[in-house]
């Protein structure tokens, strides 16, 4: 029977643990903040900002949100920036990517400081989670290792195919699954739009994580009976009776669930873990920027 990895509820435990240690910060005179940028009129990114919103005041963080003109100035970007880097209120600062073309991605990502750098993209950032010594994990590959634990799914020794090399997703996802550290230890692939042979690929893995933004386009007939399968993919189509659109996953969900050991649902796999580990982040960039101790896991 394959097991159907619940992300809403493993999130929900997350969020109640967050909410918890958002109380102990209070008592200390703390309220950990995050602040989000817009720099786009794309109506998904729109919708991811607001949710993280939503998500801050839920746990009862603060959260702060700045939009701006998407053909404005790259210098306004920069300067929004500066200003969060030196307010105290802001522990977490996140710019919602994509941007604009004029604006360089990279510059506003070294420019964030590292200590908000709740996203996990600062070079700093990565060269630690690199080297084993992760201040902040990126979002989505650190919900993925929490559904690992939260549902016994070993890594070590696990034959691991991750497909995608995104900054964002694949390479990080990479990296924390051959730590020598709980949910690593795995023997991993990464795969990308040049691999030759991909379903052979897969058809050895014992863990899949789907990271290409492909609609559908790993199916049962790529995975090995058994395989833990890891859609992190989201993506608008049209809908099959024609009413709107769906989203679905990078796996095509209905020949996979057949041959899965465990598998992620689109929505409600990866989604939600995301973002509950922003707010994890958040509230570890409180306790990190305060000195205030709260026994993070
Ligand atoms: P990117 O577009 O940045 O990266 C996609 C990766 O997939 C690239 O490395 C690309 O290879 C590879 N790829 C593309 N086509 C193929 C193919 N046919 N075979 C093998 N590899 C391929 O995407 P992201 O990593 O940002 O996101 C991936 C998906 O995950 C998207 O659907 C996105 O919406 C979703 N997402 C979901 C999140 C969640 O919380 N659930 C969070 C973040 C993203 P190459 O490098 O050669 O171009």
């Amino acid at each position: 029977m394959t097991e159907v990895i619940d992300g809403n509820a493993v999130a929900a435990d997350i969020r109640d643990g967050i909410a918890d240690r958002v109380e102990t910060l209070a008592d200390a005179g703390v309220k950990p903040g995050l602040a989000t940028v817009l720099m786009s009129e794309d109506p998904a990114s729109e919708t991811y900002v607001s949710m993280k919103q939503r998500d801050c005041e839920e746990v009862d963080m603060k959260g702060i949100h700045v939009e701006l003109d998407p053909e404005a100035p790259a210098s306004e970007l920069y300067e929004t920036i500066d200003e969060l880097n030196d307010d105290d209120g802001v522990h977490g600062i996140l710019v919602q990517l994509p941007l604009p073309d004029h604006v360089d991605e990279r510059e506003v990502l070294r420019r964030i400081r590292p200590e908000k750098d709740v996203d996990g993209f600062h070079p700093e950032n990565v060269g630690r989670l690199v080297a084993g010594n992760a201040r902040f994990k990126p979002c989505t590959p650190h919900g993925i290792q929490r559904l690992f634990a939260a549902h016994d799914i070993e890594t070590e020794g696990a034959d691991a195919v991750v497909v995608g090399r995104s900054d964002i997703v694949g390479k990080p996802m990479a990296n924390l699954l051959i730590q020598k550290a709980p949910q690593g230890n795995a023997t991993v692939t990464v795969c990308h739009s040049r691999t030759d042979d991909l379903a052979a690929r897969t058809r050895q893995a014992d863990i899949v994580i789907a990271a290409a933004g492909m609609p559908e386009f790993i199916d049962g007939s790529m995975l090995q009976e058994g395989a833990t399968v890891i859609d992190v993919g989201i993506n608008r189509v049209e809908s099959e009776d024609g009413s709107g659109t769906e989203l679905v996953g990078d796996v095509e969900y209905d020949s996979a669930v057949e041959v899965a050991g465990a598998i992620t649902p689109v929505p409600g796999g990866v989604g939600p873990m995301t973002r509950a580990m922003l707010l994890y982040n958040t509230l570890k960039a409180a306790s990190l920027q305060t000195g205030v101790d709260i026994d993070l896991p």
